[in-house]
């Protein structure tokens, strides 16, 4: 398959054929930076986990040439980081049993332009190869740039595949900030209980980003248990561990809505729920 960037990659753990390692795509999650698929998706991957008829494929936009680093890592030069990254991410891909994993391999400052129309036809070419019932980006209240970057052009890639060929489902999911403020009835939740072993593992192996001074690891976890417990203040948890989505299906189905006026309305929706609690109770 070809991207824009030759230096793109494409590696398949169990060593299928390309095509057909994406064709079995059933859950395709786009994300800006290695180790944000693990952070945000936990509940399709290990959906898809051991699974015949269900597949999670991961595409990392970004090259990780900018990344933090310390430790091991401190001397390191930007194509370094780049090569150290590109494994952590394969590392993943191969416990978390992936049908396939893609590094487009851009530039921060492309995703953050939003005249740029290159990452969204790779997009669209993925989404193409792979045909998912389901997609995970990010959510567009996030408060990274490139976060929110990839997000619009994930969207506006769906909005060119015909109607038929759009994917069932597109939810927004937490890194650089929690969705724990939306109203419950707004909240999609995504049940993290299975497996925390693979899902401690999956964050774990993104030494480089851990060992540069971030426990991404511990703080995921924790949000993930944080979440379980907090979400309903009456009765018992019913699960262990939680994470939150936004769902974007609604700017896929009707491309009149714009992605900064739909946000907004959950925003809105939260303003209005603090408000009346709080007259109601004066
Ligand atoms: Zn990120």
């Amino acid at each position: 398959m070809k991207f824009n960037f030759d230096t793109a990659e494409l590696f398949v753990p169990d060593g299928l054929p390309a095509d057909e390692a994406l064709a079995r795509t059933t859950h395709l999650c786009l994300a800006a930076h290695q180790d944000d698929i693990e952070i945000m998706a936990a509940n399709p991957i290990l959906t898809c986990f051991q699974q015949k008829d269900k597949w999670f494929t991961g595409v990392v936009v970004t090259d990780g040439r900018g990344s933090p680093r310390d430790d091991l890592y401190k001397d390191y030069s930007d194509e370094d980081m780049r090569v150290v990254r590109f494994i952590e991410q394969k590392k993943a891909a191969f416990v978390g049993e992936y049908a396939a994993q893609v590094m487009l391999d851009y530039p921060s400052k492309m995703i953050k332009d939003g005249a740029n129309q290159q990452a969204v036809d790779d997009f669209v070419k993925l989404l193409k190869a792979t045909r998912p019932q389901f997609v995970y980006t990010h959510n567009l209240a996030d408060k990274h740039d490139t976060h929110v970057g990839v997000a619009l052009k994930v969207i506006e890639a769906v909005r060119q595949l015909p109607q038929k060929e759009r994917p069932e489902k597109l939810y927004g999911c937490e890194v650089w900030r929690d969705l724990d403020w939306m109203t419950d009835i707004d909240k999609v939740p995504f049940d993290c209980s299975a497996h925390e072993n693979i899902q401690m593992a999956l964050v774990g192996v993104f030494d480089s980003q851990i060992s540069g001074g971030k426990r991404y690891d511990l703080a995921t976890m924790g949000r993930r248990k944080a979440h379980a417990t907090y979400f309903a203040s009456h009765g018992t948890d019913a699960t262990i561990g939680l994470s939150f989505g936004m769902d974007l299906t609604p700017l896929i189905a009707d491309p009149a809505i714009g992605p900064g006026v739909y946000v907004q309305e959950y925003i809105q929706r939260f303003a209005q729920e603090v408000a009346d609690r709080v007259d109601k109770l004066r």
